[in-house]
């Protein structure tokens, strides 16, 4: 399996396996890389790997055999970050938790690779394939499955690795439900019974609104993150995380909408704001207030939220805007993901207006700017503005076409005060 990996990822590993007996330690790679080789799918750029034996001896050889860089260290638990080339690529020394009170961080010991997997969220997750190399080349070795993880991912099954696993760490609600969705799982019997259990019992509130927030930025990444709020809906999560989100078909049909980009929209916003945009569109003021108050998001998200209250109140008057300048007017006080989210949560009438807005009419200047207007004699002040103003409004309009024109303008306006 490992030599599915991008070649140059495998001399990475290789060169790691070679120096970890150097500090008498083995090393595996562990995670989602496992079960996405399984599964064939393509590999991203974190790469987990397990470490037993001391990281903060290993990680600094480790970094400079690969001409990379340690960014970010933990000496008490074991755990360094490497980025080299495309990668991001964790050691972590293989550890146990214990988790004093629900929903709160564990107390980690090192331990064996079998209990540090065992510590894992979902069967899935929990295989390790030991990396050994000669001269320079990884050689094949057996996958380390002591939990069933391949079973349970030919059977599409979402398996919990023991029953306290929700309590010690809710945000596991959150993964199980991404992952699902993703990979097409069903929980087993067992697991759909904790899930119900963990959702009465209302861990999911114990956690910081930070750690959930978190995950619900992974969501938005997710390559549907509407049928995670589906599936999210159906085990009565989504409405304990945000109160009047659900999956409706209108919410598809929008999501949809985004993926076709039939006006080529999708590049001016970053993807994530459009789909917290779209996901939260139809929340109503008082749940998006309520939203606002619960997570402490990034300012270009609480500013997106807040345009889009007052932006869809005027679809109605986007539809009978008669001209690019009045369009203009109506949108200008808005930002540009705020106004992409509007393009893809309305359908056909708004769309080629919005559309063109945004990639003609937005960036439109006029062919004259401030200095231009005093150059022709405009003394500075609100009138300049005015004209200023009125100048963009002819030039999207079609009226003003060239600097010749825009200056005759001028000089008429300055005749007529
Ligand atoms: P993804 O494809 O979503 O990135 P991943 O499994 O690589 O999946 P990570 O968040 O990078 O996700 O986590 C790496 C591994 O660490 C997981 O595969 C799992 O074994 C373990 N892990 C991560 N978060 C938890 C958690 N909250 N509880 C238990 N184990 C976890």
């Amino acid at each position: 399996m490992l030599f599915r990996l991008d070649p140059a990822l495998q001399q990475l590993l290789a060169r790691a396996a070679e120096l970890a007996p150097t500090v008498d330690a083995t090393v595996w790679l562990v995670g989602g890389v496992v079960r996405d080789l399984l599964l064939g799918l393509p590999i991203g750029r974190d790469i987990d790997l397990a470490v037993e034996g001391d990281v903060n001896q290993l990680a600094p050889l480790v970094a400079e055999a690969w001409g990379g860089h340690i960014t970010a260290r933990h000496p008490p638990f074991g755990t360094a970050t490497i980025v080299v080339d495309q990668w991001l690529i964790d050691l972590a020394q293989t550890r146990t938790e214990r988790y004093p009170r629900p929903a709160m961080l564990p107390e980690v010991q090192p331990a064996p690779l079998a209990l540090d997997l065992y510590r894992r969220d979902y069967s899935i997750n929990a295989m390790a394939i030991q990396l050994a190399a000669r001269d320079g080349q990884l050689l094949p070795m057996p996958l380390f499955d002591p939990l069933g993880g391949v079973a349970d991912l030919a059977a599409r099954r979402l398996r919990l690795l023991h029953d306290q696993s929700l309590r010690d760490d809710p945000t596991r609600l959150l993964r199980g439900a991404r992952l699902a969705s993703r990979l097409d799982l069903t929980p087993d019997q067992a697991t759909a019974a904790q899930i119900a259990a963990a959702l009465a019992a209302g861990y999911l509130a114990l956690l910081t609104p930070e750690r959930i927030q978190t995950e619900l930025c992974l969501t938005l990444a997710e390559p549907d993150p509407a049928a995670v709020v589906a599936l999210s809906d159906q085990w009565g999560m989504t409405e304990q995380l945000i109160p009047g989100l659900r999956w409706t078909p209108a919410l598809a049909e929008r999501l949809a909408r985004y993926r076709n980009d039939e006006y080529g929209i999708a590049a001016l916003a970053p993807a994530e704001m459009v789909m917290a945009g779209l996901l939260l569109y139809d929340l109503s003021d008082d749940e998006l207030a309520m939203f606002l108050q619960r997570y402490h998001l990034p300012t270009t998200i609480r500013h997106l939220i807040n345009d889009l209250v007052s932006l869809r109140r005027l679809t109605a008057a986007l539809t009978a805007a008669a001209s690019p300048s009045e369009l203009d007017k109506l949108l200008q006080p808005y930002s540009v993901p705020a106004i992409a989210v509007l393009h893809f949560a309305s359908n056909a009438p708004i769309q080629p207006a919005t559309s063109r807005y945004l990639r003609e009419w937005r960036p439109l200047r006029p062919p004259l700017n401030g200095d231009d207007l005093r150059a022709l004699g405009v003394t500075p002040g609100p009138r300049l503005g005015q004209l200023l103003h009125e100048l963009r409004a002819a030039t999207l309009d079609g009226l003003i076409t060239d600097r010749a024109a825009a200056e005759q303008w001028v000089r008429q306006q300055l005749a007529n005060s």
